[in-house]
């Protein structure tokens, strides 16, 4: 690509970038936490379909990716998750082709009264977006789709096929990039805007979510001996839990790309519930856990390494001894996934390309960081031997209060995706 077409392509960023914003004040505007995305999707497929993309919706049904590697098993039914793919068809297929993927899917914001405005009221103040899902992911969604725009801007496409992908469940289980997979989109690589600060990500680990059920003995608490409390039982499980995540983030367990990150795997006890009444010893007690996992973990093995710790730990007490807790594994079964062990070409070729649009824009190297959280980059990497990058905006506060992305970071990483799609595509009139 000559210096010319590429300045073309970013001050073709630069003129678009006011309606950038505002289809991402928009696409935050809409609350799509789980099971209500389908207003966000209406406007992804919208967005599509303006721009001449092929668009696919459909509904995600478990029977068709149940038996796939990479499976999460969920509770209840999926007719409220609906996926949306638009299609970018070459002429001339000279080019590699490219899978741009997104996840419109939020978490909860919590209580409104901790956040200082309103969280689907997104607004910008001083460089910064506001809104819950602004950074993760809807700033990237807006990068995939105004990166296109840039180039037909300029009067070109990609000279390759180009499927840019809206997915759900990217949250909580991954089942929406996997019904893509198993719908049999392909490509030579795939994009993955996740907010992390323009760095490109060579390893995520995995995420193992479980819920384990405790009974108690209900009793009036005037004869608490007599009875048995399920929510204080919680406690020495929660510690069990606590010293195996210490053991799993042992120096000499490690892998290697986590070798200097401080405390690499997490857990985290996200939910609890249980009992009915102040004066009455509660007779049960349900809590949630997410625990992460290196890249090349084996899954099974870390399940039931985990339900032997719940196990001793409840040998250990008199009262749950005779009342074993109960363990469910539903949500997150993601395994790790490490692009830095890819040694293929496509992999080379694509990270340097990658590296070679960051430049241009930045004026210094795209650096390399092992994220402590996991991505739908997995599905691409693990499953469909598609090295996935993953690298998009700056963002704050994603999963917490005053979620913001930094507008500027928006901007460049659309340019670098922009000049990523021209080189690694190719470029044909339109
Ligand atoms: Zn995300």
């Amino acid at each position: 690509m000559s210096e010319t077409d590429k300045t073309a392509i970013l001050h073709a960023v630069d003129a678009l970038f006011d309606k950038q914003l505002a289809f991402l004040a928009e696409l935050t505007s809409h609350a799509s936490t789980r099971g209500h995305e389908q207003g966000a999707q209406d406007l992804m497929a919208l967005a599509f379909e303006e721009r001449g993309l092929a668009v696919d919706r459909w509904q995600i049904d478990v029977e068709d990716i149940r038996d796939m590697p990479g499976f999460s098993p969920v509770a209840g039914n999926y007719e409220d998750a609906v996926n949306i793919v638009g299609s970018h068809r070459s002429r001339t297929g000279k080019g590699r082709s490219l899978i741009l993927n997104g996840h419109v899917d939020v978490v909860p914001e919590g209580p409104h009264d901790m956040w200082d405005t309103p969280p689907y009221a997104p607004r910008i103040d001083g460089g910064w977006m506001y809104g819950r899902g602004a950074g993760d992911m809807k700033a990237g969604l807006a990068s995939n789709l105004f990166a296109l725009d840039a180039l037909r801007e300029c009067g070109v496409a990609p000279a390759a096929d180009v499927f840019v992908q809206s997915v759900v469940e990217e949250e909580c289980t991954g089942n929406g990039a996997l019904a893509c997979l198993q719908r049999g989109y392909r490509a030579d690589a795939a994009l993955l805007p996740e907010p992390f600060a323009e760095n490109l990500v060579t390893a995520q680990v995995g995420v193992l979510w479980f819920q384990v059920h405790l009974k108690g003995l209900p009793t009036h608490v005037a004869y608490a001996g007599s009875g048995a409390n399920a929510i204080e039982a919680a406690i020495p499980l929660v510690a069990a839990l606590r010293e195996m995540e210490e053991r799993w983030n042992a120096a000499e367990g490690r892998h290697p790309d986590y070798a200097h990150v401080d405390h690499p795997l997490n857990l985290n006890v996200g939910k609890i519930a249980g009992g009915d009444w102040t004066s009455s010893v509660p007779a049960w007690c349900v809590f949630d856990v997410r625990m992460g996992l290196y890249p090349g973990q084996d899954m099974a093995a870390a399940k039931s390494e985990i339900a032997e710790v719940l196990r001793e730990a409840a040998q250990r007490n008199n009262f749950l001894r005779n009342n074993m807790p109960e363990i469910t594994f539903v949500g997150f079964q993601a395994e790790g996934y490490a692009l830095s062990e890819d040694t293929g070409t496509t992999a080379r070729q694509a990270i340097s390309t990658l590296a070679d649009a960051h430049r241009s824009i930045n004026q210094s190297e795209l650096d390399q960081i092992a994220i402590t959280a996991t991505t739908d980059a997995r599905f691409f990497g693990l499953y469909a031997d598609t090295p996935a990058l993953v690298y998009g905006p700056r963002a704050e506060a994603i999963h917490g209060f005053n979620e913001r992305v930094d507008l500027e970071s928006v901007r460049r990483v659309t340019q670098a995706t922009a000049l990523f799609i021209a080189d690694w595509c190719g470029l044909e009139d339109l």
